[in-house]
């Protein structure tokens, strides 16, 4: 029995959250007496491959070449489910993000084994393996056992801390056995280059219609920079046009959950909460000192975003020496 982890890379290159699932399945090995294997796919780099055993992986397989170049959900969902038989693994760890919310049900349909999504913190019991996960836009969790011999689970982004390991990973390559069956063809790609990943950010500082205008961004996006975060808004703000459409977060927009989320004149709307009340901190930066965020924030100013975020911009570069 092996736990299987997907170490999806972007352009050759893990990211944190793949490090984040393999101390996960290094520490749930420890609580199941069981070794990890992590699965490539794709062309990377060989010291890329290594920085899997510095979080816990005993066995990295690779798959290299061309082969499964598109990501097609049904493909690669095949693969994955091929190896976990090939290396006979009791529990398969995707991650949370768009990928794996893809990918998931497909291994775990191929696999007939139990699915638990939006999982957070390590199993309560592994017999009867017992785990917390996402339930109602993030408003509640719910404590769900899966009955099946093989489980699938997807690990929240930012929900569980990446340590260190050093393990010495034995490295190989799979060859798959199944012929490749993509049923999908990609015609463009739009890239978003030169700034922090929204859902990958330690750091997210966010607009809301407190804003007042799209003319209004200049001294959030500077204090997003100045903090190595990525900036977000609330829907209403991406309806009206102030901010693209992919940084809006909640419940119909993205899922995230940093160490610190600035919330600036957002009202704290249920369905806003749902994409961001997974951060470890919220600080809220409201002119209202009723308005319901200052429930959701561990820390608050109420005052005025327009003589707040310039102080807290200056505040910083002094700090920081420039
Ligand atoms: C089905 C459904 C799905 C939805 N999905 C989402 C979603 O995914 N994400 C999302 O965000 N919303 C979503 N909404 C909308 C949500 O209900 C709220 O309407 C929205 O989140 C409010 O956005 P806001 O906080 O920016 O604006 P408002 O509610 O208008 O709040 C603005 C805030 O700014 C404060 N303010 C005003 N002036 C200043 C100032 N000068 N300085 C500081 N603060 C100031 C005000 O006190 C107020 O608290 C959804 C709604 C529905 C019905």
């Amino acid at each position: 029995m092996s736990i299987l982890v997907y170490a999806e890379n972007r352009e050759g290159k893990f990211r944190k959250p793949v490090f984040e699932l393999v101390s996960y399945a290094s520490a749930l090995g420890k609580m199941m007496n069981c070794g990890v294997t992590a699965l490539s796919v794709g062309n990377v780099p060989a010291g890329e491959i290594e920085k899997l055993g510095h979080y816990g992986a005993t066995v990295v397989l690779t798959v290299n070449g061309d082969s499964h170049a598109v990501f097609d959900t049904g493909s690669y969902a095949s693969l994955l489910a091929e190896v976990a038989q090939s290396v006979q693994a009791g529990v398969i760890l995707i991650a949370g993000n768009t990928t794996g919310k893809a990918l998931a049900p497909g291994v775990a349909i191929r696999l007939k084994a139990g699915v638990a999504a939006g999982v957070a913190g390590l199993p309560l019991s592994v017999s009867p393996f017992t785990v917390n996960k996402r339930v109602y836009s993030g408003n509640a969790y719910a404590r769900v056992v899966i009955k099946s011999a093989v489980k699938v689970i997807t690990l929240l982004p930012n929900s569980f801390d990446t340590a260190e390991s050093k393990v010495s990973p034995s490295i190989s390559a799979y060859t798959p056995k199944a012929a490749v069956a993509v049923k999908t063809e990609v015609l463009n790609v739009q890239k978003q280059d030169g700034r922090v990943l929204l859902t990958e950010a330690s750091v997210v500082v966010s607009g809301g219609r407190g804003m007042k205008s799209a003319d209004n961004w200049g001294p959030l996006v500077e204090l997003a920079e100045l903090l190595d975060g990525a900036t977000a808004c609330s829907r209403p703000v991406s309806d009206e046009g102030w901010r693209p459409h992919e940084e809006h977060t909640g419940q119909t927009g993205k899922i995230i959950a940093p160490d610190l989320y600035i919330a600036v004149g957002i009202s704290g709307a249920t369905q806003h909460l749902a994409g961001v009340s997974s951060s470890k901190y919220i600080v809220a930066i409201n002119s209202d000192k009723s308005a319901p965020i200052f429930e959701a924030a561990q820390y608050g100013i109420a005052g005025d975003a327009a003589k707040v975020l310039p102080k807290l911009v200056e505040a910083l570069k002094a700090a920081k020496g420039k």
